[in-house]
């Protein structure tokens, strides 16, 4: 389909968390499927520019692109679904809408006007949602936030006006809402959807299509009575079912007629959608032969929703193994000599993901040397490969009390510690950095290559020498202690091109024990594993079978 970009505006109403970022993805996965080549876009309402200070406790997880954005995590999600390449104009906050007409005000652009919400913002979000349609068929915007929130009101008002600056044809609103059931009375309520539809209307938006998130499918009655008292078509009420494994999110909406409705609505000429790579993901999630168990050692404030790309990354692994992952949170904040190896006997796995802080480094350390010592598949991604490099120049090199110079800055032995200049091999511009310098800007973000040295672990999972990965941390390997360590059996796998940033470490004579400094789990996709946590996930395997 060549020609005009058309877009899909994706609203949520009642509450928060119904997973409109899912819903967007999916419906994303949906429109590939027909052979449309599309983008996703997250609008959100808070006034931070970006994500990328915020407490993940708070937002969750931030989730980083290659051009080393820091975005919201919905991005993830968009990622992991689709083929879309996410970037910096793929998230814009209130904040950065702001920001940007702020900056122009200053700069005299307004020429003396009196700049105002509409339609100075609204222009500027008009013009930031315009930004992705080169070659795309489809643009699919999400907006963050519930319908009914004052924070939102400029985004649903320029999203508004878009349908008549480009025409009915080539805008569809999508209104993701709550259908509950309410036990004690034996029945699904409908009123919760009216008054989020009459709260959009009242905004001048009337939606095309209703995503009825239920635990159960909704009936023809039922969907008839929502069309009538919303001014939808029957065939626009969509239930939007609980389900087990959030890939058959694209399934479901399939089945209840989505994307025939979107392209109907559209006017757009399709091929049947192609799900079979979709069904087969669900079908090894839901029926795997083996099972491992994995303990991911982190800070208890942190064990919730900000690993998000790193579970599925582990799903992911396991999806080609065969095989199901349970997932099991260690406060690293309670280990200690005396109890790991209790935590640990039930354990396949040790993963050390990333993190900011002292809380907790301890246990992670631990973590770290149990299973170097009793020879438990262990992965360290960031912070966790920093704890691994830490552990082994105290442990095994004798370089008592090392740290990093983030958690202790006198340390004696600082193994890690901030780099004060080193080269960007992406623009070959030196950067320069120290303990001042302000927290937003000062992180090594996004994808920088990396080689690997052959007859490695990192070389036998990715079959190749030359990777990109995505990174977001400040803190480096510090190489005027790579040749004691390396002389006392630490494997440095992979580096920089230049060979200054150390990337991968390993441990020798150890079934697999590998640490990172980038973040796999952003490059994992359920039809395309990352090859770290497959073969992290088959390790796990295999010792799990040794033990038994
Ligand atoms: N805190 C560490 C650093 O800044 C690790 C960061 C991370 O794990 N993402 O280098």
């Amino acid at each position: 389909m060549a020609g005009t970009t058309k877009y899909i505006f994706v609203t949520g109403g009642v509450l928060s968390s119904l997973g409109k970022g899912l819903a967007s993805a999916a419906i994303g996965a949906l429109l590939e499927s027909r052979g449309l080549t599309i983008s996703i876009q997250k609008l959100d309402p808070y006034i931070n520019v970006d994500p990328g200070t915020m407490n993940p406790f708070q937002h969750g997880e931030v989730f980083v692109t290659d051009d080393g954005s820091e975005t919201d995590l919905d991005l993830g999600h968009y990622e992991r679904f689709t083929n879309a390449e996410l970037g910096k104009n793929n998230n814009f906050t209130t904040g950065k809408i702001y920001y940007s007409v702020i900056t122009k005000e200053r700069r005299g652009d307004y020429l003396g006007g009196t700049v105002q919400v509409i339609p100075h913002i609204t222009d500027e979000i008009k013009n930031s949602i315009r930004l992705l349609e080169e070659g795309m068929d489809i643009v699919i915007v999400e907006i963050g936030g519930t319908i009914g929130d004052i924070e939102s009101l400029p985004f649903l008002e320029a999203i508004r006006q878009f349908r008549a600056d480009i025409g009915k044809e080539n805008v569809l609103y999508i209104h993701l809402t709550y259908v509950p059931y309410i036990a004690t009375a034996g029945e699904i309520k409908t009123k919760p959807t009216q008054h989020s539809v009459k709260e959009l209307r009242s905004i001048g938006i009337q939606p095309d299509i209703l995503l009825c998130r239920t635990d159960r499918y909704l009936s023809k009655e039922i969907k008839a009575k929502i069309a009538l008292f919303c001014n939808v078509d029957v065939d626009a009420v969509i239930t939007a079912k609980d389900v087990e494994c959030i890939y058959e999110v694209p399934l479901v909406f399939n089945k209840e007629g989505l994307d025939d409705k979107i392209v109907e609505l559209l006017n757009i000429w399709t091929r049947s959608p192609r799900l079979d790579g979709w069904e087969k993901v669900v079908k090894s999630f839901k029926d795997p032969a083996y099972s491992v168990n994995i303990a991911i050692v982190g800070k208890y404030v942190d064990l919730t929703e900000s690993y998000k790309s790193l579970n599925e990354a582990l799903h992911h692994g396991s999806l080609s193994n065969d095989c199901r992952v349970n997932l099991i949170f260690v406060d690293s904040e309670n280990l200690d000599n005396h109890n790991c190896d209790h935590t640990f006997s039930t354990i396949d796995g040790i993963l050390v993901p990333g993190g900011f802080g002292p809380r907790g480094i301890e246990g992670k350390i631990l973590a770290a040397k149990y299973a170097r010592e009793n020879k438990v598949p262990f992965f360290g991604i960031c912070l966790g490969l920093q704890a691994a490099v830490i552990e082994f120049a105290r442990n095994i090199a004798g370089l008592q009390n090392a740290h990093s110079t983030e958690f202790d800055e006198y340390t004696p032995y600082p193994v890690i510690y901030l780099m004060k200049e080193w080269l960007d091999e992406r623009t070959g511009m030196k950067q320069v950095r120290d303990e001042r310098s302000d927290k937003g800007g000062t992180m090594r973000l996004g994808a920088y290559p990396c080689h690997i040295a052959k007859g490695t672990f990192a070389y036998k999972a990715y079959g190749v020498s030359k990777i990109s990965e995505r990174h977001r941390h400040r803190y480096e390997f510090n190489n005027n202690y790579k040749a004691i360590l390396e002389e006392k059996g630490l494997v440095i796998s992979g580096t920089s091109p230049s060979g200054d940033l150390v990337e991968m470490v390993e441990v020798k004579d150890h079934p697999w024990f590998l640490g990172c400094q980038f973040h796999p789990e952003f490059k994992s996709r359920p039809m395309n594993p990352h090859p770290l946590f497959r073969d992290f996930i088959k390790g796990a395997l295999e010792y799990n079978r040794r033990k038994s």
